[in-house]
Formats: C-alpha cells, structure tokens, sequence
C-alpha cells in the first residue's frame, strides 16, 4: 500500500475531496451516487462563495468557445453539455438549464471580428457541430426573428442554436443538497493544507487556485463580472458582442437578471471590480441594449480562474493516492461533466488497485476516451511532498504525458 493509504483504516473514507467549489462538488456527488464513502472539504461556505464557480456566468458555449479553444475542449464540452440535462434531473433541487443556442453580434466597423471568429470557429471545432444549421448567418430580418428585442440593432448575427447555459449558483446549491442526500461527509468552511490531508484511501485534489501549492504551474486569470436586474430586457438566449477590445457576452438568467462579462486579466487579483471594467462592461451592454440603460446594478464580482499553461484541464495521478483535478480555466462549466466523470473512474481504478504504477496508469489511460487530460507524475515517496509540479513533473524520466503541446 501507499504511504498515505497504509495509516488509514476501513473507518476512513473510501475518498477524499480536498474543494467544494465545482469541479469538487460534482465529483463527490458521481462517487457518492456509486456508493463509495466520501468526504468533502471546502474552504468557503455550502453555498460556493469562495469559488471562482460562483462568479462565472455558466455558459455552455463549445461552439462559441472554438474561437479561442482548441478541439479538445470544444469536444469536452459538446459532450458535456449533453450530460448536464442527466445529471440536473437527479438533483434534489431545480437548476435552472437551457438549451437555446448562443447569438453572435457586431456593430458594423467591427466585421472584420466576425470574419475572424468565423474562422477560428470553423477551424477548431469537429464539423459534426457546425453541419446541418450549428452555424448559422443571420441578416438583420432573421436576427430580429431570433431575437426580437434587438430587431433593429444589428444587421447581421451569428446563431450557433445548440449551445446552453446554466444557473451557476442553483447548481452549486443543488450539488450541496444532493451531496447531503447521498450521505457525503461535508466539511464546510474547513480549508485542508497541502501538509496535513485528511484521511481516506484516495485523496482527490479540486482546490482550484488553492492547489496551487501542489500545481505550481497554475496560475490566476481574473475575471469580472456585473449582475444586474432588468426585467425590460426579453433577452431569451446568451448574446456575445465582437469587439477588438472589448468582446462581452450577457448571459440573461430567470427573472430578470443578467450576468454581464467579462474581463480577462493576467493574475490573481481578487479585490473588487475596477472602475474601468465596470465602465466597459456596463458600456457595452448599453450598446447593446439602451433598455440596459435602466437596469439595476444588482452586484459587481472578481474571481480567478484556475489555468495551467496549455490553458488545457489536467488529471494528474501522483503514482500513489492522490489524483489532482485542476486547469478548468475560463470552461469549467462547459467541460465540468466529462472532466468529472473521468477523474472519478480514474479513481475508483486507483482505489480498486485495478491501476497500481505508471504503466497500469498508461494501459488505463489508453482506453479512456480523453486520454489527452491524463498525466501521470510520480510520487517521491514517503520522505517527500508526494507531489511535483506538473510541469516539473513532466521533465521528469517518470512523467509521462500525452499532451500535444510543451507546457
Ligand atoms: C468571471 C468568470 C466567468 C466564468 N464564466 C464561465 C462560463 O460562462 N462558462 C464556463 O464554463 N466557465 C466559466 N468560468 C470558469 C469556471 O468558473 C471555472 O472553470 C470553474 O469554477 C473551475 O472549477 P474548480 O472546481 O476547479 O474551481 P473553483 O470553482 O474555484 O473551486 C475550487 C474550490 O476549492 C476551494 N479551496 C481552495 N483552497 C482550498 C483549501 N486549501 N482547502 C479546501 N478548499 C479549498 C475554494 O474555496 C473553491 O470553492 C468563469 C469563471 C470566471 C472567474
């Protein structure tokens, strides 16, 4: 047995998952529903506050994403927005989930974006998403009979109708509803230091930018936000705005409320939303719509999102009894399902002992269906941390890692 796993007993849980912000949250919930014996450990409140999936506005974008994703994330994330409906459906409490597709706009002197993000779009995701209508040119009449509300304000959009999005902050408590009923042990407010895990027979590691300790790689991209109420908007859908300098995206929820975004700025900033992003967000909804003119500032909000840097999501196996879940950057929600499910089988393989070293690791690893976001990095054994950062650990003679790109 490993280090870790030779002072815990049968009274121990079978895993434990250090982050209950998404990823951690939907991984407890798949293990739990298997049966295991879990137990969560989370920072922040039950509620999420501390989580960088909190803040973000939940789009299921796979399509709209290609324009700066590459396809393992476009197809991490059509698959994934396939599994969400499943997985809401046995939630405990209502979540808020639609599936009408994302409209692309620009102003006029800006359609030399459109071209580009047509491009990039065509190029980057699986033409299965793209054929039989996933992409579809609107002229002016049709954008108004898509939408009526902006008739009038644009003369051409983009309509990719598969996409969807979600209510992050119904999920996020739904998941700590559903965690209670399937009997996880769940330890909130209880930050768990990289010296001092709990016990259990696997330890599943979904700190996010809290890992950071364990994944020196990772690194913070600040995202803001405005929420804000506006019942006089009849947005029904996710509308991206183009821009060279300032692309938003207004994501309309139930009720009124509209999260507005957002910005991407290098580092881990988490103080309050600056006066110039405010500005520009608020700016370009405006544009968008002037009834935006006469919404309610309902919150301003700053979060980091965790990244590695191939901007990929990573699972890495330590060779022992920690598997690490991390870099789900700016498409959490997005490839959340897929990105959850694959850790979870990876380890019950690992708790089951059916993979025990790194070429049971590489035989598993072939078989999985994204082999891609799986990497092994050994453990340094009981005299050391157990862990290496990922990019450290893939200069090592053990590491082996399938990724297309150098880190
Ligand atoms: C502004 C913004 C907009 C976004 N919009 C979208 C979007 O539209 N669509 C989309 O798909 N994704 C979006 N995202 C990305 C998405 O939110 C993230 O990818 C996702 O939240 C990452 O999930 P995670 O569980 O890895 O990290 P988090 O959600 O950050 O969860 C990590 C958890 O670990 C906890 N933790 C940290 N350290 C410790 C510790 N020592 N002990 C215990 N717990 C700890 C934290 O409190 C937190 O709850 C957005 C993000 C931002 C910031």
């Amino acid at each position: 047995m490993t280090a870790q796993s030779s002072v815990v007993s049968a009274a121990h849980p079978d895993f434990a998952v250090l982050g209950g912000g998404l990823c951690g949250r939907l991984v407890a919930w798949l293990l739990a529903g298997d049966g295991y014996r879990v137990a969560l450990y989370e920072r922040g409140d039950a509620a999420g506050t501390g989580a960088a999936a909190w803040v973000a506005a939940a789009m299921l974008a796979p399509l709209a994403e290609a324009a700066s994703a590459e396809p393992l994330l476009v197809e991490l994330g059509a698959a994934s927005l396939d599994l969400w409906p499943k997985l809401i459906a046995e939630l405990p409490e209502p979540v808020f989930f639609q599936c009408n597709g994302t409209l692309v706009v620009w102003h006029r002197a800006d359609r030399a974006e459109a071209a580009l993000f047509e491009r990039r779009v065509r190029a980057n995701a699986p033409a299965s998403l793209v054929a039989d209508g996933g992409l579809t040119a609107l002229d002016g009449a049709a954008l108004a009979a898509a939408e009526p509300t902006l008739a009038g304000r644009f003369n051409q959009g983009l309509l990719l109708p598969r996409e969807g999005q979600l209510d992050n902050r119904q999920v996020l408590a739904a998941l700590a509803a559903g965690l209670e009923a399937r009997g996880v042990a769940s330890h909130w407010n209880t930050p768990v230091a990289d010296g001092a895990l709990p016990a259990a027979h696997v330890t599943i590691d979904c700190r996010g930018l809290g890992a950071k300790a364990a994944l020196p790689a990772l690194r913070g991209i600040r995202g803001e936000v405005v929420r804000v109420h506006a019942p006089d908007v009849a947005l029904t859908r996710p509308v991206r705005m183009l821009h060279p300098r300032y692309p938003i995206y207004i994501a309309p929820k139930e009720r009124g409320l509209f999260v507005i975004g957002a910005t991407e700025i290098e580092g881990e900033d988490m103080s309050p939303v600056t006066v110039r992003s405010a500005l520009e967000l608020l700016s370009a909804a405006f544009a968008v719509h002037p009834a935006f003119g006469e919404a309610r500032i309902v919150e301003l909000n700053a979060q980091c999102r965790p990244t590695l840097p191939d901007h990929r999501p990573a699972i890495v196996w330590d060779g022992a009894a920690t598997i690490a879940v991390n870099g789900l950057y700016r498409h959490g929600y997005m490839i959340a399902p897929e990105v959850a499910r694959t850790a979870a089988e990876l380890a019950t393989a690992v708790l089951a002992r059916r993979v025990t070293d790194a070429d049971g690791f590489d035989e598993w690893r072939n078989q999985a269906r994204w082999a891609q976001m799986l990497h092994f990095s050994e453990h340094e054994g009981a005299g050391g941390s157990g862990r290496q950062p990922l990019c450290e650990a893939r200069r090592q003679p053990g590491y082996r890692s399938h990724s297309a790109e150098p880190m």
